[in-house]
């Protein structure tokens, strides 16, 4: 589905907002069409928003492959006996499981994360330092049963999650792929439209650093508090600000303003944690069974999307980025009423397609107040106007949703234009 006629789509717009959905990106994702919410904390991916949800994971991927990831797929049931390896299975560790059992009794988790799966199968490759490092991810549902999901897309209770992991044979090893992925993850918010709004932050659970790091994208609707200095590039979460971290990055409390944010993805030393829980070993030159240096890495799909719609969206609607657009135009034809018109306009959605332009085309008998209303919250970044009087004058309107800019242009003008666009 690269190009779409709109009269084919089997959602629709509504006007109203869902009577029991608080959050911001929730109800315009599902006012315009992306998301159906199934019930608190699981929304359910229609045509559009999947195809946001994909432009996103391609990002993810490009990136994620460029640093060394090797992508797969793990089983999404998991081993209580690992679980408790870890000391990770009981409900008072680890208190958002959810769990379920087999005909025979027999307790499994529904993954909520994949360290110890990854682990234990790990053991079966690694045997000495040549097989290191090595980098797996994947992109997974993940199972948390959070006690609070208000926050639509950004917190749900199955969620789609990149997550990363590194295998090294040793700090400095682990510290360089640390930094690898750090820098990836920057491109990412740059590339899917949050660069301006997202801080690298400083955050609890430090192995080899005092700190882990989180990406921190401003927004209200965040739920953590961030204390950022946009002067000195630094940003703090507030569990662990105090004098003496304060100390350490030589910055004042009043240098910092507390913000809210919501955290896009995170990057986390494991240490040896799981390696020696699970006895992920390498025999070093002298035969000495060494346990292996891991790192965790995690990006929130559907987290990140809402984050964009909170962060972007106008009173009219959603403003996508072009690099996670559903589409990269939206074709509003307003007199589908007239046979010559309609001719023409569906050759015109025809000639862009072949171009290779993703487009949606409004081909439906409505009003064009409807049609330019549906096309502000849908949010597609260029919208190109034609009707009537295009046909008059051979010139057709380009409206830029994110600037609000609108002009009118020669039609032969348009592909070229957009190809340069997108
Ligand atoms: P939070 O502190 O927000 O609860 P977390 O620290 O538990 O998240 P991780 O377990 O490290 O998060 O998960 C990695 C990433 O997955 C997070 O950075 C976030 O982008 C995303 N994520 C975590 N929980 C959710 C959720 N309930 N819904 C959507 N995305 C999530
Ligand atoms: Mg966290």
């Amino acid at each position: 589905m690269k190009s779409i006629r709109q009269s084919q789509l089997f959602t629709k717009t509504r006007r109203e907002a869902p009577k029991d959905e608080v959050s911001k990106n929730a109800e315009l994702l599902i006012r315009a069409g992306f998301v159906h919410k199934d019930m608190t904390g699981v929304y359910s991916y229609l045509p559009l928003g999947l195809k946001v949800l994909k432009k996103i994971e391609e990002i993810i991927r490009k990136n994620m492959d460029a640093v060394g990831g090797q992508e797969m797929f793990l089983a999404t049931l998991q081993s209580k006996e690992l679980w408790e390896k870890t000391n990770r299975w009981d409900d008072k560790v680890v208190d958002n499981w959810f769990k379920t059992e087999l005909k025979n009794g027999n307790e499994l988790g529904l993954g909520l994360s994949h360290e110890e799966p990854l682990t234990n199968l790990m053991r079966e490759y690694i045997r000495s330092s040549k097989d290191l490092p090595k980098l797996a991810y994947q992109f997974q549902n993940k199972f948390r049963n959070e006690l609070r999901a208000k926050s639509g897309l950004m917190r749900g209770r199955e969620f789609l999650m990149k997550d990363l992991y590194s295998f090294s044979k040793d700090e400095e090893q682990h510290l360089v792929i640390y930094e690898q992925v750090k820098q990836a993850y920057t491109n990412i918010y740059k590339e899917v439209g949050l660069g301006d709004n997202t801080f690298l932050t400083f955050a609890s659970g430090g192995i080899f650093a005092p700190f882990s790091h989180e990406f921190q994208t401003l927004t209200d609707a965040g739920e953590d508090l961030i204390y950022l200095s946009r002067e000195k590039g630094i940003a703090i979460n507030k569990e662990v600000l105090n004098d003496e971290v304060l100390k350490t990055f030589n910055i004042e409390r009043d240098e910092l303003e507390e913000v809210k944010g919501v955290e896009v993805g995170n990057i986390f030393s494991l240490g040896t944690r799981f390696s020696s829980a699970l006895e992920l070993v390498y025999a070093n030159e002298e035969g000495k069974r060494i346990p292996v240096i891991m790192g965790c890495y995690g990006i929130g799909l559907g987290r990140l999307m809402g984050a964009i719609v909170e962060v972007l969206a106008d009173e009219k609607g959603i403003k996508w980025p072009k690099n996670v657009s559903p589409f990269h135009v939206h074709l509003l034809n307003l007199d589908t009423k007239n046979e010559l018109i309609n001719e023409w306009a569906n050759n015109f959605f025809d000639g862009l397609t072949q171009a290779g332009v993703e487009v949606l085309y409004d081909d439906r008998d409505v009003r064009p107040g409807e049609k330019f209303n549906d096309a502000d919250l849908i949010g597609i970044p260029l919208q190109v106007i034609i009707g009537a009087r295009s046909f008059e004058t051979g010139s057709v309107e380009i409206k830029n949703r994110l600037t609000g800019d609108s002009e009118a242009m020669a039609i032969d003008k348009i592909v070229d234009y957009v190809m340069n666009v997108i």
